[in-house]
């Protein structure tokens, strides 16, 4: 089956590229689909994601792309649910969900902004303690299917953009890895698909996908489905790292991946 992604992001929230720019690019690397996953309104609208009304914009346009293409490559009208989003409604094709921020004493600190910022989250509300807003973190991601009504939970490790080489927290120490398989848990408690997530190695944050192959192999073991996607900001890293993706489900034991086909959630064998 051709390549997909249904992770990518335009400039109606923090892409930068249109989505006609975005389905070209797609078409010219030999995609099959494409779905789009906007950042969602969030109640005080940061900059990273759709204003209100940009929403019917953004859904007009992905519709009138989904006829343009239509027998040649399907366009798929997908959302991004944060935690903290107000419901999406009716007439999505899917929607992931995922927690960028925690709130502490009232206080909104987003965990992938910057490093800077990261860093005086922690600094400034956790007193230095990073397993301390690990926990908090996970304790909302765990929510997240429920509280998002998702069907792909984004980037379940978030968390750890800045923390390549374990050079911030110990991605092993129990104070992280507790409440994040806590969290996992949970999660796979529901009918969800998680994404293997190659976007933070496009932009340099990481080496390897979220997931952590830890969790990937939780995943695997409980009977969980996964999806590759590139979480792509740019019509030039659609399909970043896909090999390294697929070879990092393979060695996590999974021996399939899921595409979305116009019937559905689909399970493709790898290796691809
Ligand atoms: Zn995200
Ligand atoms: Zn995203």
């Amino acid at each position: 089956m051709k390549p997909q992604t249904l992770h990518c992001h335009t400039a109606l929230c923090d892409g930068k590229h249109t989505p006609a720019e975005m389905a070209a690019a797609a078409f010219a690397a030999g995609c099959g689909a494409i779905g789009f996953s906007g950042h969602a309104p969030l109640p005080d609208g940061d900059d990273w994601c759709m204003p209100a009304v940009s929403v019917p914009v953004y859904r007009q346009a992905v519709l009138d792309l989904r006829e343009r293409y239509r027998g040649q490559m399907d366009v798929f009208l997908g959302l991004e649910q944060d935690y903290f989003s107000p419901p999406a409604g009716e007439g999505w094709d899917y929607l992931i969900g995922s927690v960028h921020c925690v709130v502490k004493d009232g206080m909104v600190l987003t965990v992938d902004e910057s490093e800077a910022a990261f860093l005086k989250a922690v600094r400034d509300c956790y007193g230095g303690n990073f397993y301390a807003f690990a926990r908090d973190y996970f304790r909302l991601e765990a929510e997240v299917v429920k509280t998002t009504g998702c069907q792909i939970v984004g980037h379940f490790d978030l968390f750890t953009k800045f923390n390549e080489g374990n050079r911030l927290f110990d991605t092993t120490d129990p104070r992280y890895l507790g409440p994040a398989m806590e969290a996992l848990d949970a999660l796979l408690e529901e009918d969800v698909l998680f994404e293997i997530n190659t976007g933070a190695i496009s932009r340099g944050y990481r080496t390897t996908p979220y997931p952590a192959p830890v969790f990937l192999r939780r995943i695997r073991e409980k009977g969980g489905r996964v999806a590759v996607t590139s979480d792509s900001h740019s019509a030039d890293s659609l399909l970043f790292a896909y090999p390294q993706a697929f070879a990092l489900a393979a060695e996590c034991g999974f021996t399939s991946t899921v595409y979305r086909t116009q019937s559905g959630f689909t399970d493709v064998p790898l290796p691809l």
